[in-house]
């Protein structure tokens, strides 16, 4: 059980419940019908697309759509229907089939060109005054989490080239967001150095290097100690620990604060234990359920785990929770526009 959560014994990690809403259900097991076919390319396509990687691809596909029909005649056929359980029962999939990551070489592409633009996004923050800066650092966060290959509109985005950071940023809707927590958040900023922060982290690429890697960045200026914690498996693009630990480094081969922070020991990185977009807080590692004691500000990052799963849940922590809404089910359930961003920050009870 992860530390921070409120009232244990009501923690509920689903945002909806689908077995209660029958048309959320029926939209979201056609949310995962439709994005099954790309998926099996992509497995096959990481294994060099041989005759057995496409055999083992469809029938890890088959397998697939067969629970979902079974969800849609009966509800509760695989278990309580929920966006987690769906998620688990497709990653089980992968796996018994061989798929270990199909998401591998995109993922490495996109941390490589997102690595790049690193430092010159560094220089151009340290320039900026306080209030500015905070401002760009969620901005940059909404920009980089539209690389997320689990939504059929920025799968289209990503294959047709237009996932561009500098761009996407430029383009972000103004002031005041759907949900727009940044003056609030600023006012905390401005008043209290925080102890400890959990950061979550997401995707891979432009999000975790140039929207997440900035924030954690200004967390330890501030003398903040940082865990920042991945999932310990693959899931879709979400980068894992056993990723972000070298990617970590890298950046302290330029970085003088991540190099402090790591040497001092400011900076921990721990995996999450999980193995999904989404996060079941009830059910994290015990590293880091053990580091993550005591920490005063807890960091969701991407729809998954802060908007789909943990939207309603309440921390023991000063809460931020910050996407971009990449589904129109999920604009729906927490009443945003589609393509609208989310920086919600609740102070702890
Ligand atoms: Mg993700």
């Amino acid at each position: 059980m992860f530390p921070l959560i409120a009232d244990p014994a009501v923690y509920q990690p689903s945002t909806i419940d689908l077995l209660a809403d029958d048309r959320a259900r029926s939209i979201w097991l056609g949310i995962f019908e439709h994005h099954t076919p790309g998926l099996e390319k992509l497995a096959a396509a990481a294994l060099g697309d041989t005759v057995d990687a496409k055999r083992r691809a469809a029938a890890m596909t088959g397998e697939f759509l067969q629970i979902l029909t079974d969800f849609r005649r009966d509800p509760t056929a695989h278990g309580h229907p929920s966006v987690i359980r769906f998620c688990t029962l497709r990653q089980g999939l992968l796996d018994k089939h061989g798929f270990d990551d199909p998401y591998l070489p995109i993922k490495q592409t996109e941390n490589e060109a997102a690595m790049k633009l690193l430092p010159g996004l560094l220089v151009e923050l340290d320039a900026m005054d306080e209030a500015t800066r905070l401002r760009t650092l969620i901005e940059n966060i909404f920009a980089g989490n539209i690389f997320d290959l689990g939504c059929a509109g920025t799968i289209a985005m990503y294959e047709s080239g237009q996932v561009d950071f500098h761009k996407v940023r430029a383009q972000l809707p103004p002031r005041p967001w759907c949900v727009d927590d940044l003056d609030m958040l600023s006012a905390r900023f401005a008043g209290t150095r925080y102890e400890k922060a959990v950061v979550f982290v997401d995707n891979a690429g432009a999000d975790v290097l140039l929207g997440m890697a900035p924030f954690v960045r200004h967390l330890l200026q501030r003398g903040t100690r940082v865990v920042l914690t991945a999932n310990t498996r693959p899931a879709l693009n979400d980068i894992t620990h056993d990723e972000l630990v070298p990617l970590i480094h890298r950046i302290t081969e330029f970085d003088a604060v991540y190099r402090d922070g790591l040497r001092s020991g400011q900076l921990t990185m721990v995996a999450s234990g999980n193995g999904i977009p989404l996060i079941d807080l009830s059910r994290v590692s015990v590293e880091l359920a053990q580091v993550s004691r005591g920490a005063d500000l807890l960091v969701l990052e991407g729809m998954g785990r802060s908007l789909e799963s943990n939207y309603r849940a309440r921390f023991t922590a000063d809460t931020l929770k910050v996407a971009m809404v990449k589904e129109q089910q999920v604009a729906e359930t927490v009443g945003t526009k589609l393509y609208g961003v989310v920086c919600r920050f609740e102070p702890r009870g």
